[in-house]
């Protein structure tokens, strides 16, 4: 039986039953439904049981578990019990926020999940990758993740990495001839490409033979454990927190025991003392309320169209200094115009030109020849650069697709940004013609001759000094300028990198990209924010200049460098010279990653953008890689840490507010958790010391803990941004998220409500024990319901007003009603272990509770926003 590479297109055509059009749409339904989707199946998911056992795994839930028991031993049922429902409703808690903050990075996922461009029905069109069917006849070209195995047929210079699949990590070249061998081992099936492999130079139209788990990959695909998101470096040190703090609390807990023992209190009494503690201490709210605000600011930043693919990027953000970006499509808009052109030592509007006259029409014709965009249909489909000359064409009345109907393609080498070059040789007028079009400085190292009305001469330095000239005035004025040269190229039927020499000057042609409106202001908030902007691109370094200058990138005292002076300079003088640098002309994707090296070296935190195939590397050294979801390469999108879906620069800044007030958030949460806590913890520990009786049971911090508390710390993370966040510099990457600033905010603040929660306790024990307690619980809890407001800002609620976090309101609400039901209906009353209250202590309870606020709110007032 004939092998997939055996064959002819022909053949292939017929078992697929497919033309030139591709599959119909029945055609697709039917094959979908007997091969399935495209993918490969993905190791088992955790199950929700599994989740909900590793909930109990934490240090802390087990120094609950252990003191319900203690609880139950000494005859305190209804405290064990209260514990355990707790514990439980908490590991549900943990479960249900698991999956959601899964399910919401997966739907982040399929945001940017990979494309694929096929025919179908005779129509051109993007599909997502896990939609191919075999059949599918599909577009390939350089910076693509080939989607299914496919049998090539057709390809100009089409190069593959099939690395993972065969180890090989040279690129092979592809073609779509048919290979008459039996046997052939994969990397030697030339004209047959694989799932996974990425496409790295040339284009090509394969037909899909294979999908999901019967591709090459698939078939070695051992269930692909789907890889874990890391835990984020603010995780990470909450986790370590977490350990410290149970190895503080075991201490704390035997030193209030060994207190209460000495005091004479029974061992139980004393146990229960330590339970106390224990339970004050844990702030069990705290790391399911870092995933819900991380997962939220996400949901929040891909409505503000920047898709985080990695959670380390949220917080990152907060870090950024430098922020590397390309300049076309990023900061300018890529909406190239043709403004001039200069040809036989002239320069032409393009409103004049003529095509009757021969050489400007021969210009227009051989950039329609030398261009792969179509714009004559009404769609703009290619390159804006090539789009702008075929847009030309069509004004002038000339349609490139006749042109090139009329002048048969026969081969071409395609543009890549490392050579700056893309030719073509075309059959004009029965003679073979190579038509080469690229960045001027290139093409004059290879021309011979130049094009005049008088003929063909060769090319003399004087002609040299004009282009030169007119490159220069058009590239200062911010114009993109393309050279065009051709050759007669009879003896050629293929096209080699040696035969781009000996060419002819035909003339230049350049063109207008404006930059997007809102670069200038998202460039001068990158740098009111502390942040270092610097453009890398690979356009002329006049032209990149002119742009930067416009819009505030390149400022008084700082340099342009290109990519040959960039080589020059030693990895010593390039460190001194780093800092000057706004601007990077004529780069290679590799002088990216020694430029990102460089500022990481010093200390920055580095985010920086790329679309092409070559970006990869550069956007994983990068902290924050950040990809173009309009123009970028699946490749690149597969390496960054950041997708922009409208590939705008202020996309970016607007992300780093987001991320910035994220991390804000979160602090302002750990301080509303870790202030109370501390209150609950001094209050039992002053008890403990001056042989008090027990202010709280642990039933009552575990109603605040995880009832009352819970909810100000999630309306805390929902705090809506302000700008304001632009206004302070990067955060220190290593500055640890205690900072002592917020460690002297907790404690004093903890200490505050302790005072109050002290009064009230005192207050109680005039009257008996149980009110004592009762007074100590409802101030603490009521208090810390109030706490939620000052924490949401540094601002006074008097300046934020309490309409712009309805959250946090309702919070306050709720929380404040469940304790009054605990206090003044008494089946909840005997639940708790409270004791009945009178109108009056209730009020008293509501004053002491929120005395500690209103010091807070008026220390915020005089301290923030008086000065404004
Ligand atoms: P960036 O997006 O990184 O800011 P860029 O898009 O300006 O860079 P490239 O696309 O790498 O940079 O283009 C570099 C140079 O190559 C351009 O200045 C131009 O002279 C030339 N060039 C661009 N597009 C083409 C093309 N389609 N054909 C031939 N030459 C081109």
């Amino acid at each position: 039986m004939k092998k997939f590479f055996n064959q002819s297109t022909k053949e292939l055509f017929d078992e697929f039953g497919i033309t030139e059009e591709g599959l119909s749409s029945a055609q697709v339904k039917e094959n979908m439904e007997k091969y399935g989707l495209n993918q490969l199946e993905e190791g088992e998911k955790e199950s929700a049981f599994s989740i909900f056992i590793s909930q109990f795994k934490d240090v802390l839930v087990i120094i609950l578990i252990i003191a319900g028991f203690i609880s139950m031993f000494t005859g305190n049922f209804e405290s064990s019990i209260v514990i355990f429902v707790v514990i439980t409703m908490n590991a549900i808690l943990g479960t249900v926020q698991h999956i959601r903050a899964e399910s919401s990075l997966e739907s982040l996922k399929n945001l940017s999940s990979p494309k694929t461009r096929v025919i179908r029905d005779g129509e051109k069109m993007e599909i997502s990758s896990k939609n191919v069917v075999v059949g599918d006849i599909i577009h390939l070209e350089a910076g693509d993740i080939v989607p299914a195995d496919a049998r090539i047929i057709e390809c100009f210079s089409l190069k593959a990495n099939e690395s993972s699949l065969t180890g090989e990590s040279e690129s092979i070249e592809k073609t779509d001839e048919i290979i008459d061998k039996t046997d052939l081992p994969l990397g030697d099936q030339k004209n047959m490409i694989f799932s996974g492999s990425l496409v790295t130079y040339g284009r090509g139209t394969a037909i899909v033979v294979k999908t999901g788990m019967n591709t090459e990959i698939g078939k070695i695909a051992t269930l692909m454990k789907e890889t874990k998101e890391n835990l984020t470096p603010l995780q990470i040190s909450l986790d370590n927190f977490g350990r410290n703090l149970s190895i503080s609390i075991l201490v704390l807990c035997a030193f209030v025991f060994g207190t209460n023992i000495f005091h004479g209190l029974t061992v139980v009494e004393s146990l229960l003392f330590a339970v106390a503690l224990a339970v004050a201490a844990i702030p069990e709210a705290l790391n399911p309320i870092v995933t819900i605000v991380l997962a939220i600011g996400t949901q929040k930043m891909s409505k503000e169209n920047a898709i985080i693919k990695k959670l380390k990027a949220v917080e990152g953000l907060g870090s950024v200094s430098i922020i590397c970006s390309d300049k076309t499509g990023t900061l300018t808009q890529n909406k190239m115009t043709v403004k001039k052109i200069y040809i036989d030592e002239k320069v032409i509007n393009s409103e004049d030109i003529d095509l009757n006259n021969n050489l400007q029409g021969s210009l227009i014709k051989f950039s329609c020849l030398c261009s792969d965009a179509i714009s004559s249909n009404g769609s703009e489909i290619g390159d804006p650069t090539e789009t702008a000359l075929t847009n030309l064409a069509n004004k002038l009345g000339m349609k490139e697709t006749e042109i090139r109907n009329n002048h048969k393609r026969l081969a071409e080498i395609p543009f890549d940004s490392d050579r700056k070059l893309m030719s073509v040789l075309c059959d004009v007028d029965n003679r073979n013609l190579m038509i080469t079009k690229g960045a001027l400085d290139v093409i004059l190292r290879r021309t011979k001759y130049i094009l005049t009305s008088e003929g063909i001469r060769k090319i003399n330095s004087s002609d040299i000094k004009n282009i030169e000239n007119t490159n220069f005035k058009m590239s200062n004025n911010g114009l993109r300028v393309l050279a065009f040269v051709v050759k007669e190229a009879n003896k050629l039927t293929q096209l080699n990198y040696e035969d781009e020499n000996d060419f002819i000057f035909v003339g230049l042609i350049s063109m207008i990209d404006p930059p997007r409106p809102e670069s200038k202001q998202a460039v001068a908030d990158c740098i009111k924010a502390g942040i270092k902007p610097i453009m890398i691109t690979g356009d002329h370094k006049i032209t990149a200049s002119a742009i930067a200058r416009e819009i505030g990138i390149l400022r008084d005292g700082d340099k342009a460098l290109e990519g040959i002076e960039l080589e020059k300079l030693s990895d010593e003088e390039f460190e001194k010279e780093i800092e000057h640098i706004s601007v990077y002309a004529r780069v290679s994707p590799s002088d990216k990653i020694r430029i990102v090296s460089m500022w990481q070296k010093k200390g920055n935190i580095c985010a920086m953008t790329g679309d092409g195939v070559n970006d990869a590397p550069a956007l994983k050294k990068a902290d924050i890689g950040i990809a173009m979801g309009i123009t970028g390469t699946e490749v690149s999108k597969d390496a960054a840490s950041m997708i922009l879906t409208d590939d705008n620069f202020s996309t970016i800044i607007k992300a780093v507010a987001t991320g910035r007030n994220i991390y804000a958030n979160i602090k302002n949460s750990i301080k509303f958790l870790l202030s109370g806590n501390l209150a609950g913890i001094i209050s039992v520990f002053y008890a403990s010391i001056l042989n008090l009786p027990m202010p709280f049971a642990p039933v009552h911090l575990l109603f605040i803990n995880l009832v009352t508390d819970s909810l100000p710390a999630i309306a805390i993370g929902m705090e809506p941004g302000s700008n304001k966040v632009l206004e302070e510099k990067p955060r220190d990457i290593n500055e640890p998220i205690l900072t002592k600033e917020l460690s002297t905010k907790i404690l004093l603040e903890g200490l505050l409500i302790t005072i109050f929660v002290l009064i009230g306790f005192y207050k109680g024990l005039e009257i008996s024990k149980e009110l004592g307690m009762t007074m100590a619980f409802s101030i603490l809890c009521l208090a810390r319901l109030f706490h939620g407001f000052n924490c949401r800002s540094n601002s006074s609620i008097i300046k934020l007003g309490l309409r712009s976090n309805i959250f946090s309101v309702f919070a306050f609400i709720i929380g404040t009603f469940l304790l009054t039901l605990i206090l003044l209906v008494p089946a909840f009353g005997k639940f708790f272990e409270t004791a009945p209250i009178n109108l009056e202590q209730l009020g008293m309870i509501y004053l002491l509770a929120f005395v500690p606020t209103l010091i807070i709110q008026i220390i915020k007032f005089i301290r923030y926003d008086l000065k404004k």
